[in-house]
């Protein structure tokens, strides 16, 4: 008798070094290659027209991958438990594969399909994230709290051998799938026009690239803002276009300080992830609340989401942000400083616009990224402010990052662009700053230490 299994794609949109992929192949003669459509992250507003538009291609590109190895994509719409108990209903499959997921909405998604089909699921680990959640963790607790430690210990963990993609799937014939459209359709509105493509040939080539000319650089020129030097892999990661097992032992086989640099910001991602699996809460909870008693200023929040809070290199990240659907990481920490400690107003605030825009959003990076830079988080300095001036100063110094991205400053020549304010000639299209920083430092430290 013929038998069948079902490979469930979430965030793993890959063919190469895919252990649910490759363990659904192998335990069957046939395997239906799964994507559900959940409605539910879209009414949750996770689907937004950038990761909309990069899961499509991500998806068609499976699609094209499979076909090349006699298989096609099954996509269906609907919830994800229900959805994938009707199919394995439908074809008689005897197992269903999926990767073990960090979210809140991930670990109910695995309780249900649990109830559902009982010892028929088989939950991959390392699939998201190079070490799984819960590998390394300090005794007698269920995770590491600070990242240094995390780190050492994650660089003890023994990585698997990257798995090749299956060379042949053989898709049961008759199982419905409905086109790419429904996916589409989940977001309204347009993406980013900068957006990069998705998928995993894109995030391949991108990722050839980038070991052969960014790598080696990279320790130096990570925080050079307007260099541009970081390897924009994130949404290649987010969506699992690439394996983050691959992708580490390919860094370290390149060695260097590049490789050691790079593979270090790859640990900071298992950690948010290991952070958030133990405590699914802080997605939307304090991690370590701090007493904040945020304020809520409609007019700042407006100005800093659409880059015109007076604040030249603030302002450059938030709109690279709308452009691109994306953001440097050295941007990322000062716009997220500035919304939480210079405007102190609520994480959450920021963290849920990031959300709207950006391609690699994330709920475990972004949430708890967010929450490290308003020291709610991990963070063990949590009341360090950055200021935009001494940033740019340091990651700007003569002003390309902002004149590339703040048009009405194109025109002033050097670290001037940082000071609109002191030129002899206003720029009319310009705001002025829209909070004193000596101000605003010090009513952040009233708030975090009473007066
Ligand atoms: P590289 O510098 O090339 O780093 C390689 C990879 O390491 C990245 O692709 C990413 O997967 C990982 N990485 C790097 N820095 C971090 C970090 N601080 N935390 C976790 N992983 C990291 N990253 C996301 O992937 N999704 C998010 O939603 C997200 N939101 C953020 C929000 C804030 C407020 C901040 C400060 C950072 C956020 N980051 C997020 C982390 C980081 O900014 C991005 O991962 C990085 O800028 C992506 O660019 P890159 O791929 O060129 O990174």
């Amino acid at each position: 008798m013929t038998t069948t299994s079902i490979a469930v794609f979430t965030s793993d949109l890959r063919l190469r070094d895919n252990p649910v992929l490759h363990a659904a192949v192998r335990s069957a003669d046939q395997v239906v290659p799964l994507f559900v459509v959940d409605r539910r992250v879209a009414a949750a507003g996770f689907a937004v027209p950038n990761r909309v538009a990069f899961l499509r291609d991500a998806l068609a590109d499976l699609d094209a991958g499979l076909r090349e190895r006699g298989g096609r994509l099954v996509v269906r719409t609907g919830d994800a438990v229900e959805e994938i108990r009707r199919v394995a209903g439908e074809v008689g499959a005897g197992s269903v594969h999926i990767a073990g997921g960090v979210s809140g909405f991930a670990g109910r998604r695995e309780a249900g399909l649990r109830e559902a089909l009982g010892s028929a699921l088989q939950v991959h680990g390392a699939v998201l994230t190079a070490a799984e959640p819960g590998t390394v963790a300090p005794s007698g607790k269920d995770h590491y709290a600070v990242f240094t430690p995390y780190y050492r210990a994650w660089q003890g963990v023994e990585l698997r051998r990257p798995l090749a993609a299956p060379r042949g799937v053989r898709v049961p014939s008759g199982v419905r799938s409905e086109p790419l459209t429904a996916v589409s359709a989940l977001a309204s509105g347009s993406p980013s026009p900068g957006l990069p493509e998705g998928g995993e040939r894109a995030g391949r080539r991108r990722l050839t690239a980038w070991l052969r000319s960014g790598l080696g650089a990279y320790a130096d020129r990570h925080d050079d803002l307007a260099g541009d030097a970081t390897s924009r892999l994130s949404p290649y990661l987010h969506f699992g276009c690439l394996s983050p097992v691959e992708l580490v032992r390919r860094a370290r086989e390149s060695g260097g300080p590049g490789a050691d640099a790079f593979v270090r910001q790859l640990a900071w991602r298992d950690f948010h992830h290991q952070v958030l699996a133990a405590r699914p809460d802080a997605s939307h909870t304090d991690y370590r609340p701090r007493g904040d008693r945020w304020r809520s200023d409609e007019t700042a929040v407006a100005a800093w989401k659409a880059g015109r809070t007076g604040y030249p290199l603030v302002d450059a990240g938030m709109r690279q942000l709308a452009a691109e659907g994306w953001m440097h990481n050295r941007a990322r920490l000062l716009v997220a400083s500035f919304l939480t400690k210079t405007l102190y107003v609520d994480w959450r605030v920021g963290a849920r616009h990031f959300l709207d825009l950006l391609v690699d959003g994330d709920v475990a990076n972004n949430q708890l990224n967010w929450q490290w830079v308003a020291g709610t988080g991990t963070d063990t300095r949590p009341n360090r402010v950055l200021n935009p001036l001494s940033q740019a100063r340091r990651f700007d110094l003569d002003g390309a990052y902002v004149r590339r991205w703040v048009p009405e400053l194109a025109d002033i020549p050097g670290r001037q662009v940082h000071t609109p304010w002191k030129l002899p000639t206003p720029v009319s299209s310009y705001p002025p700053p829209i909070v004193d920083l000596a101000e605003a430092a010090a009513r952040f430290h009233d708030a975090r230490h009473g007066r």
